[in-house]
């Protein structure tokens, strides 16, 4: 596609005034808005950060998410994918996703270059309940690609730091080769205002941090529970053993929010593929409280 992709005939409201960048995505959320790759890091093996800049001015400054929330990123003759936005909503004018090559559509993004153009729609979803939490002490735990989406509220904390108690930060991995942004949490290791928990499952020579589950540096955690509201995202085994850990700890089950992944394809409550019971995850989640979650079949 040409670099010149802009929407190049601005559409009209009924009352005869062009339509709003935030107007315009409303009217067909269907519609991939064309963005370009602006960067590419490589965070693992199978793990790249890719930084995304919508093309059309209006549409990139109407597009604000809250943490937790996705997209529908689309790859032109490849398919769409529902990605994480791994991002902090402080940080405009960018989207982040932090994509692990698993098969055709994550295989084919990775061997795209900076400066090609893919597709986004959205932000979807119900992220986590940010506002909610401020004035709060929050506990998040995190376990392999789980901390793309986690990274946005961890990022939107630290832009906000004042607004929030303490903060505490668990991150588990099945090795040292497996642990994203690594620098940037070496970096906090030393800050005083994030209590972090590095954790592998399996350690090398190159690993002084924890060795044991993500659910180990619980042992001698310090928690207020009347203050702390517990966030969880990882692989499905993992939801389970830290709920228990948490209630361990005694907070309470209403404070309790994890992000779920089902297969889905709309984004917007539409094909059905993402129902579960009564819910639609793509539009009740992919965040979800305790309770809520209990109800999806199989997954606490
Ligand atoms: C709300 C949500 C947020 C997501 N966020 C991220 C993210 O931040 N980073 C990221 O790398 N991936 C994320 N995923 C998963 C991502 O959508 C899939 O990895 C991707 O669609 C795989 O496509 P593929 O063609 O490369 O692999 P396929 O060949 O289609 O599948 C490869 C493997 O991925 C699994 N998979 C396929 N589609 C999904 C899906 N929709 N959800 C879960 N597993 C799937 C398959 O079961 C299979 O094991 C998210 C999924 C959802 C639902």
């Amino acid at each position: 596609m040409p670099s010149s992709t802009a929407v190049s005939v601005h559409p009209f409201h009924d009352e005869g005034r062009p339509l709003s960048g935030a107007e315009m995505m409303r009217a067909n959320p269907y519609r991939p808005w064309p963005a370009r790759i602006t960067s590419m890091t490589e965070l693992t093996a199978t793990e790249t950060l890719f930084e995304f800049r919508l093309v059309d001015e209006r549409i990139r400054e109407a597009f604000r998410h809250e943490p937790g929330q996705f997209v529908e990123l689309s790859l032109f003759g490849v398919g769409e994918a529902p990605i994480s936005i791994s991002s902090s909503p402080t940080k405009e004018g960018f989207i982040e996703l932090c994509v692990r090559r698993t098969g055709r559509f994550t295989e084919r993004l990775h061997q795209m270059q900076c400066g090609e153009i893919v597709g986004i729609r959205g932000p979807f979803g119900r992220g986590f309940p940010i506002d909610t939490m401020r004035g709060h002490d929050v506990l998040l735990v995190a376990g392999g690609l789980g901390i793309a989406p986690l990274r946005s509220l961890i990022n939107n904390i630290h832009d906000e730091r004042s607004d929030f108690g303490k903060v505490t930060i668990i991150y588990g991995s099945k090795n040292p080769g497996e642990v994203m942004f690594r620098n940037q949490f070496e970096m906090w290791k030393h800050r005083k205002d994030f209590e972090l928990h590095l954790t592998v499952d399996h350690g090398d020579e190159t690993w002084d941090g924890e060795v044991g589950l993500v659910t180990k540096p619980f042992e001698h955690l310090e928690i207020d529970p009347a203050n702390t509201f517990g966030v969880l995202c990882g692989p499905p085994i993992m939801y389970r053993f830290v709920v228990q850990e948490m209630r361990k700890k005694n907070i309470p089950y209403d404070r309790i929010y994890m992000s779920f992944e089902r297969h889905m394809k709309c984004g917007v409550g539409k094909c059905g593929h993402c129902q579960v019971g009564h819910q639609y995850c793509c539009i009740d989640g992919p965040v979800f409280n305790y309770w809520e979650a209990k109800n999806i079949q199989g997954s606490m």
